[in-house]
């Protein structure tokens, strides 16, 4: 489309957010589309994504079920049920950490952050730290979100 300069907009405004984007764990072997914006997104300093990560906190963001969708075959997607509520998957090849489900949070998938496409990962910004109580002295943060639970 051949669109003269300025009827786009403002000057200087930047391309329109993406709708959808896809992502995957490290391996390729598990791959994603999820539907945006994200309903949050969030650095989560609790016990057991710190555990089941390897990380200091883990940042997610949030969809609703109905915008997420698995892309190709599932076959190395595995379940770990956290705690009786909760459920944790990944992938059995690359170990990636990809998604979380809670009866606490009905109808949303939590994903992490990381596995998103990269471009489109930058674009999303955390809006607060979670169970702040939980994190631990050698998680280096030094912003001003607000630092929650
Ligand atoms: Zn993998
Ligand atoms: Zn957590």
């Amino acid at each position: 489309m051949n669109t003269p300069a300025g009827d786009t907009g403002p000057a200087g405004a930047g391309e329109a957010p993406a709708t959808e984007a896809e992502g995957s764990c490290s391996c390729g072997a598990v791959r994603y589309r999820v539907g945006l914006p994200a309903l949050w997104v969030a650095h989560c300093h609790c016990s057991m994504c710190r555990r089941a990560q390897g990380a200091a906190f883990v940042t997610w963001f949030g969809v609703a079920a109905d915008r997420f969708a698995s892309l190709g075959s599932t076959t190395h997607l595995r379940s770990h049920r956290s705690s009786p509520e909760a459920t944790r998957r990944f992938c059995d090849q690359c170990g990636t950490p990809l998604f979380f489900e809670s009866t606490r949070w009905p109808g949303e998938v939590h994903v992490t952050l990381a596995s998103l496409d990269p471009a489109v990962a930058a674009t999303l910004t955390p809006q607060a730290h979670v169970y702040w109580s939980d994190c631990v002295p050698w998680s280096a943060v030094h912003d001003d979100l607000p630092k929650k639970g």
